[in-house]
């Protein structure tokens, strides 16, 4: 059981987990890449092994289908693997030019690790977010410690399980408990803080590393729109649409927020959703094995409060014994009305309306800059426009959400999206230093630089500037 034990999980437990480790980092082991493939490899063994258990906390957490458990939670293995093929290169010294100034000397940037990290995750993939970059930290040569989601309790201690059986906790450790717990964890100092969650515990992450000065990363959340041009494949558009929101029942960071359509396809895109949402759900949603649940009655009493707005196109029903709300499309929103204040994070989509891309564009560059923006248009002049014009943590262009995927792009948020970014080879970067190295030798010394210095400025100047 989940507990919020600050007895338990006091700070001299949690500062002697912070020392075991900091001397088991000591000792080198971690800077071995052997021995950073060999945990690698446990790691996605110890994922295989637990699968049926991670599937089945998954869908006590969120009644998350087995489908959408494989496809985007034990699908981190995708990840260590990655990882395990491309390690030997990411962790090898590159060599970079000097000037001339600087003969006979060599240069060279040698990736090294941060030594104990920490890393928080959410609820909404509760595995996934721990697991993917904990790979990170693993291959850069860290220790780590990991500290679940409360809020999902079962994927929580599914987490310390696998953890526990398949390594040493002077290395790798999880501190199961809620905010008391990760505060009481934030206090300590470490190398690198990893926190993936909302905006406002973001900021009380960051406040919390300030007196550390302990780097962080924040992959954050934000209300990320997608735009839809009138080039578009209908059907396509449609269920690439409807997947990407209602995945997840849209606990999703990256789900379509809303959608900002031309006026011009709009009503055919209103019908293509409406038909596309029956045909992946029923006409009945609560009874589709297929659709997931909000994670707890918290967030079902604040999803529920978003319905309303506007005119429901498909959906509205709820339920709260069962944490259920339908997959719902709301057309007519106004931007005032409370669903376009806040990210929504639950399976509601409202829809408004341009004539123009410029609106849209005006529209995204008021607001806080997104985590995601989705375009949809087969027309490169939209597509450049929207691009050059907008900022956002990641584009997806003609579908959603599937740029998580893709291994060699960097994730993550800018702006209050937040800052930094993982995934291949950008979680080894976060999680290592970059150690720049200037190496000389002693068999040319040129003296122009050294006191006295008449005579000498001009040539200097000559250098500097040229001429
Ligand atoms: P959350 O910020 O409430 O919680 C995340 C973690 O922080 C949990 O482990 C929790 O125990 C801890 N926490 C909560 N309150 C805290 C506090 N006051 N002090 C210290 N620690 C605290 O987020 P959540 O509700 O679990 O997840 C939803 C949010 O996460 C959404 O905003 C979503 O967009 C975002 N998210 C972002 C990404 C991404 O990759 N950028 C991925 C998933 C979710």
């Amino acid at each position: 059981m989940v507990q919020d034990a600050i007895d338990l999980q006091s700070m001299s437990t949690i500062q002697k987990v912070l020392n075991r480790q900091r001397e088991f980092f000591q000792t080198g082991q971690t800077k071995d890449i052997g021995f950073r493939l060999r945990q690698l490899k446990a790691l996605r063994q110890a994922v295989l092994d637990h699968q049926s258990l991670i599937v089945q906390a998954l869908a006590a957490d969120l009644r998350k289908p087995e489908f959408e458990a494989y496809a985007t939670e034990v699908g981190v293995v995708g990840e260590i693997d990655h990882a395990i093929k491309h390690l030997k290169t990411w962790a090898k010294p590159t060599r970079v030019s000097v000037p001339l100034t600087l003969f006979p000397s060599s240069a060279q940037i040698i990736p090294e690790p941060l030594g104990v990290v920490l890393i928080i995750s959410p609820w909404n993939y509760p595995f996934q977010l721990m697991i993917s970059p904990l790979v990170g930290a693993i291959a850069a040569g860290n220790c780590a410690i990991l500290k679940p989601s409360e809020v999902a309790p079962q994927t929580s201690q599914a987490i310390a399980d696998l953890m526990q059986k398949t390594f040493d906790p002077s290395y790798i450790t999880v501190v199961e408990g809620g905010v008391d717990t990760s505060q009481a964890l934030l206090q300590e100092r470490y190398d690198h803080i990893f926190f993936t969650g909302g905006t406002e515990v973001g900021r009380i992450v960051m406040a919390a590393a300030a007196p550390h000065l302990t780097p962080v990363t924040l992959e954050l959340g934000g209300k990320s729109p997608c735009i839809v041009d009138t080039d578009i494949h209908l059907d396509h558009a449609a269920r690439r649409i409807v997947w990407g929101k209602f995945l997840n029942a849209g606990q999703t960071c990256i789900a379509p927020d809303y959608l900002f359509v031309n006026r011009k396809v709009k009503a055919a895109l209103m019908s293509a959703l409406v038909e596309t949402v029956q045909a992946f759900y029923g006409s009945d949603p609560a009874v589709s094995p297929d659709y997931a649940r909000l994670i707890s009655d918290r967030h079902f009493e604040r999803v529920s409060r978003l319905l309303g707005a506007g005119t429901t196109v498909i959906g509205g029903q709820t339920d709260r014994s069962d944490r259920y709300i339908a997959p719902t499309i709301l057309d007519d929103v106004s931007p005032h009305d409370p669903v376009m204040q806040d990210e929504i994070f639950g399976p509601i989509l409202p829809v408004l309306t341009y004539d123009d891309v410029e609106e849209a564009i005006a529209f995204v560059n008021e607001r806080p800059k997104p985590l995601a923006l989705y375009i949809f248009s087969r027309d490169s002049q939209v597509q450049n426009r929207v691009l050059s014009a907008t900022s956002s943590g990641t584009v997806c262009i003609n579908d959603t959400v599937m740029q998580v995927t893709a291994s060699n792009l960097p994730f993550g948020g800018v702006g209050e999206s937040g800052m930094g970014s993982y995934h291949g080879k950008s979680s080894f970067d976060t999680f290592s230093h970059r150690k720049s190295v200037l190496s000389s030798s002693f068999w040319l010394d040129i003296k122009g630089r050294y006191a006295p210095y008449a005579g000498k400025l001009d040539f200097l100047k000559k250098i500097i500037m040229g001429g």
